[in-house]
């Protein structure tokens, strides 16, 4: 008897507990641009991630069409790079304050560079990523692992090649270059909308004829006639980076893929030329 009231108890305790301790429904992820969802996929399963900004789209002239403004409200979390590199989220937060928005701009420490594209930043990428695996209940140590893997590759592949001074074709690396350490020597135009001006052009093609500058990146969104006009015959190395990292895939290592994949295109074009 007493073991049927206790069994019974545990029943009705069972009953009563269970829809609290049944899954929480799991939470919806919004990475706003492709290199954040490199990011955010080492710690979010791929049916609970979703991307604004498509890839091979850049956010520098973009803008939010009904379908989009329906997948910020189904978000619960929204894992973006801030109003200065995301101006059409203006606004949103305020507009939705319950969901949780991890801003990496705001996990710049002073004295890191002011460039928005944030993600190029390991130590921003790292902060954010472990408050959203937190978010989500997940361990992070084998995002910090997986990146810290790729730091050391990077450095092992351009270990030698930090004097080579080099042209981007915008102004979307300045956290990359300042934490391995490289030689940018200018960009094209500090956002691919702005044309460069004579002066600036005539600076950089006297830095070319001068020898100081012996790889100069495009860009594969935008058509290298600028870069082809400026760079003429002097020779230097040629190559493409993508501060999007579009062709790299969303997988949970998608991001040391990015890093990795950065650090092999830029000893290739770094590297003196074969004669
Ligand atoms: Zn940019």
């Amino acid at each position: 008897m007493k073991n049927l009231r206790y069994l019974l108890g545990l029943v009705v305790l069972s009953t009563l507990t269970f829809p609290a301790m049944s899954a929480p429904k799991p939470l919806n992820v919004l990475a706003t641009l492709h290199p954040l969802a490199l990011i955010a996929a080492s710690t979010v399963p791929l049916e609970q991630l979703e991307v604004l900004v498509p890839a091979g789209m850049t956010p520098h002239d973009f803008s939010l069409r009904p379908s989009d403004i329906d997948r910020l409200q189904n978000a619960d979390i929204i894992f973006w790079a801030g109003p200065e590199a995301e101006p059409y989220l203006r606004g949103f937060a305020k507009r939705w304050p319950d969901k949780h928005w991890i801003n990496l701009a705001t996990y710049r420490q002073e004295g890191q560079s002011d460039d928005p594209h944030v993600w190029f930043s390991t130590a921003i990428a790292l902060g954010a990523q472990a408050d959203l695996a937190a978010l989500l209940g997940h361990d992070n140590s084998e995002f910090a692992q997986s990146v810290a893997a790729s730091v050391q590759f990077s450095e092992e592949q351009l270990q030698g090649l930090q004097q080579r001074g080099f042209f981007v074709f915008h102004r979307a690396y300045d956290h990359w270059v300042s934490e391995r350490g490289l030689l940018q020597l200018g960009a094209f135009t500090l956002s691919p909308e702005q044309k460069p001006g004579i002066r600036t052009l005539q600076a950089m093609r006297d830095q070319l004829a001068n020898g100081e500058v012996v790889c100069v990146f495009s860009e594969p969104e935008y058509t290298p006639a600028l870069v082809d006009s400026v760079v003429g015959d002097l020779p230097v190395n040629r190559a493409e980076l993508d501060p999007l990292g579009s062709h790299i895939s969303v997988t949970k290592d998608g991001y040391a893929r990015f890093l990795d994949d950065m650090a092999m295109r830029a000893r290739a074009c770094l590297e003196p030329r074969e004669n």
